[in-house]
């Protein structure tokens, strides 16, 4: 897709400079932001905008250093919090960015995860943080090498600097995207990307800030983060650049109901549902909303109609279930649909329990 767009839009360019209209300029390639968290070397932001305009296309620019946020500092571990950080960052993106990276010389762990992490890149918030603490032999105690060094922050660098296009882990062992945990992993790793991540990486450069899909992701970090009012305005403008993507609109909707609104939500699930009758989460959805405001027979319709849509949706099977059981008793049905929700999504002892309870009968002790 790219390919045909791109010609075209060179082509309205150059028209338009022979014509000597103004402000037809062409389009630019779109910016990620790198930034210091506490005391870095320039040497080593710079050297970090450089690497991330030459292996991803883009442009990179330096923003003003930031002191290391106390809260993010674990005292008794002598780290941070890589979340923590990604979090402060996320509160500075800016709006034409593409993505933002901290560099810090801080050592971080990933809570409840990881003992210490080389960086953390986030897949929806556009958001990475890379450590350069580890890079240096010194760390562990070997004699220094610049070389070495270089090479690890690189590797790092680009890693994290991927996940913040949105790129999951790799199974491709040669691939810049593999998941590595310790040094002697990051030092034979690769330092280039397997052919599929670096089509995915073209693809998301290509989906500049201000796109449907970037206002859409920035509304799920923003729900992520309980401010609903500014997902709402995001997912917005998503629907207002797509209007006919079903997972748009239904996200809006979701937007609205934790903003409180659940009229609106409700018209935006109903209208998800029209636009993709396949899509089985607007109907389950909209099954939420008439059971926040006790409409049992609406609700119950609308999570068989989900199940139309799908008929191994879990959630929805879970949901009968219990209308069945609680709000119709009809324990025959609530039986039927608890089995098929396990069936769909694996164990889950609550529910297990209340086919235990639903088979004993009154005879239970
Ligand atoms: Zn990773
Ligand atoms: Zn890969």
């Amino acid at each position: 897709m790219t390919r045909r767009v791109r010609p075209l839009l060179t082509c309205v360019a150059l028209l338009a400079t022979l014509a000597g209209v103004a402000g037809a300029t062409p389009p630019e390639p779109p910016t990620v932001y790198v930034r210091a968290l506490g005391d870095v070397s320039s040497a080593h932001t710079r050297w970090a905008c450089q690497v991330v305009r030459d292996v991803f296309r883009v442009r990179c620019r330096v923003l003003r250093a930031q002191p290391l946020p106390h809260d993010a500092l674990d005292r008794a571990r002598h780290q941070y919090d890589a979340d923590r950080l990604v979090d402060a960052l996320f509160r500075t993106l800016p709006d034409d960015g593409l993505a933002l990276i901290g560099l810090t010389n801080a050592d971080l762990f990933e809570g409840g995860r990881n003992h210490f992490v080389f960086g953390l890149g986030h897949l929806v918030d556009h958001v990475g943080v890379v450590s350069l603490a580890r890079y240096r032999n010194a760390w562990w105690g070997e004699p220094d090498d610049e070389r070495l060094f270089r090479e690890r922050f690189f590797k790092v660098l680009v890693h994290e600097a991927g996940h913040t296009l949105g790129l999951p882990h790799c199974a491709n062992r040669g691939c810049a995207m593999r998941d590595d945990r310790s040094l002697a992993d990051l030092d034979a790793g690769p330092t280039t990307f397997c052919a599929r991540c670096a089509v995915a990486i073209r693809d998301r450069v290509a989906e500049a800030p201000g796109s449907a899909r970037w206002h859409y992701t920035r509304g799920h970090s923003h729900l992520n983060r309980g401010q609903f009012a500014q997902a709402v305005m995001h997912f917005e403008r998503a629907v207002e650049r797509a209007p006919r993507d079903a997972r748009y609109r239904n996200d809006l909707g979701v937007g609205w109901l934790r903003r409180g609104d659940a009229a609106r939500a409700l018209w935006c699930f109903r209208e998800a549902a029209r636009l993709d009758p396949t899509f089985p989460n607007a109907r389950y959805n909209e099954g939420l909303v008439f059971l926040g405001v006790g409409d049992v027979s609406m609700a119950r319709r609308a999570f068989e109609r989900a199940l139309d849509a799908d008929p191994a949706w879990a959630l929805a099977h879970r949901q009968l279930g219990y209308l069945y059981l609680e709000a119709l008793g009809d324990t025959d049905r609530a039986y039927e649909h608890f089995d098929l929700y396990l069936a769909a999504h694996g164990e889950d002892d609550s529910v297990r329990e209340q086919m235990r309870l639903i088979k004993g009968g009154a005879g239970a002790p």
